[in-house]
């Protein structure tokens, strides 16, 4: 890899920070071709700009719980790249949280925002605050405090968050109170994920799922076949998952798992999207509740993996790292054609070869989880044109754009001679929009 003195230096100047690591070098170890090809944009140490953040902002997050304790959580936004539009990317609130984190997805984000073909920059924040088990009191309360300090650095035309793990539209709801509360302005533009009915895009909370099935649906397609009947294993049992679980179901496949951070559940009569929703959505429940609920089809496996149960198509839609060499091994063995990642970077670089050495078709999150920010800027558009779309018009929309990052990631790896490979052909693509308009935009 060219970029490896660059690598080393990257390790060197950001220590401790693994999950960012792996995200730079799944990059840098695919740029060569592109590099080779252009030596203008080595000349201009593009990779070198586009790997350190525009700008990072680390903040104390006070607040009181329901016992009336004083809690103290740490605030985190990356504002990585804006050469294509304001920052755009989620809010993740996960007791796992911290800055490597928050840069790994910021960076992703750059690029799977490029690939949209629209006009958002990439960015990233969260915090290490833990809403599980909280009421809706105590997350109004840490949501207020958040905003209280992020808001200085948000804006339509500066940077606009929406949700992500532990941030839905309950806490998207609280974040915009505080900010018009704070500027007085109704800026709807300035989140997404927003509720219809005050500013939100239906369609939104659907797609990030539901594009992850459709990059599924175009790399069987190239292989001659479809969802009809196949047999899908997804993990997690969040926004993403139930989706892409809703979607796969309306595409004739069968959806076996879903999981939670407690296990997993397995229904040999297929998932029951609706009760999933009302245990997860409505009562803030668990997988187990569901196994429980569901009956006799269901069992809820405390230990293992959802890569424990044979498939056609896995859909990774948890967190990062949960799919790793020897849970790609099994899968493997079980016959899987396909991988589409809901999630963030799910699959680990080792997983990723051992998939991709056994054929199976791999559409990497940064290319088939980009549905979800696609439609957070087809929101934005609404919010600036002041109009409402249909679900049939935001879901037609999303359709075209997921067909057109599959078809964009698919040319470019042929053109870059690696027929197939979705990883290179992401990485070149997104690379390649932002460093031109990099470029163009001078040394900033
Ligand atoms: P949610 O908070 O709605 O759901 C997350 C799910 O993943 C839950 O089932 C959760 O289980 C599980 N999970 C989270 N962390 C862990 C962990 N460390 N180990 C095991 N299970 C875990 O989040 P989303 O569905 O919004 O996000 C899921 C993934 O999709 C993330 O990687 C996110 O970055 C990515 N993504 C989300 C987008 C969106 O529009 N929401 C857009 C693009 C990507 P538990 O409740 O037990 O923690």
């Amino acid at each position: 890899m060219r970029n490896e003195p660059l690598y080393d230096e990257i390790l060197r100047r950001n220590p401790g920070e693994p999950e960012f690591h792996q995200a730079v070098r799944e990059v840098l170890e695919t740029l060569d071709p592109i590099l080779q090809a252009r030596p203008e944009l080595a000349e201009a140490r593009v990779v070198e700009r586009i790997c350190e953040p525009e700008r990072q902002i680390i903040f104390r997050v006070p607040w009181v719980d329901d016992a009336g304790r004083v809690q103290v959580n740490r605030g985190f936004r990356v504002e990585y790249n804006s050469a294509l539009g304001p920052y755009k990317g989620g809010l993740r609130f996960h007791p796992s949280v911290n800055l490597g984190i928050v840069k790994f997805l910021g960076f992703e984000q750059i690029f799977k925002n490029a690939l949209t073909g629209l006009g958002i920059g990439g960015g990233k924040g969260g915090s290490d605050f833990d809403p599980h088990g909280r009421s809706d009191a105590e997350v109004m309360r840490f949501c207020q405090s958040f905003m209280t300090e992020l808001h200085r650095h948000l804006g339509e035309h500066t940077d606009v968050p929406a949700g992500d793990i532990g941030v839905g539209g309950r806490e998207i709801g609280y974040l915009f109170g505080q900010y018009r509360r704070i500027t007085n302005r109704w800026e709807a533009g300035v989140l997404t994920g927003k509720a219809p009915g005050w500013g939100g895009s239906l369609a939104r909370p659907e797609a990030t799922g539901y594009g992850a099935v459709l990059f599924a649906a175009e790399m069987l397609r190239v292989r001659g076949e479809d969802l009809d009947g196949q047999q899908v294993v997804v993990s997690g049992s969040g926004n993403v998952a139930i989706y892409a679980a809703e979607k796969a179901l309306a595409l004739g496949a069968n959806v076996l798992t879903c999981s939670d951070s407690s296990g997993y559940v397995v229904d040999d009569k297929g998932i029951d999207v609706a009760l999933l929703k009302q245990v997860k959505e409505v009562e803030r429940g668990r997988v187990a509740d569901y196994a429980e609920r569901r009956g006799s089809s269901a069992r809820f496996v405390a230990d293992g993996s959802v890569w424990d149960v044979p498939a056609d198509v896995a859909l990774p839609c948890a967190t990062q790292n949960e799919l790793d060499e020897a849970a790609a091994a099994v899968l493997v063995r079980g016959g899987v054609k396909a991988v589409s990642e809901g999630a963030n970077m799910p699959t680990t670089p080792e997983g990723v070869r051992v998939l991709t050495e056994a054929g199976v078709a791999f559409g990497p999150g940064k290319a088939a989880n980009a549905g979800g920010v696609a439609t957070s800027a087809l929101e934005m558009r609404q919010n600036a044109a002041r109009t409402v779309w249909t679900f049939a018009e935001v879901e037609e929309a999303l359709t075209d754009i997921m067909r057109d990052i599959h078809t964009t990631c698919h040319e470019t790896a042929e053109r870059y001679g690696a027929p197939g490979d979705y990883v290179r052909g992401a990485n070149i693509a997104g690379f390649e929009r932002v460093a031109d308009a990099m470029l163009a935009q001078g040394l900033i």
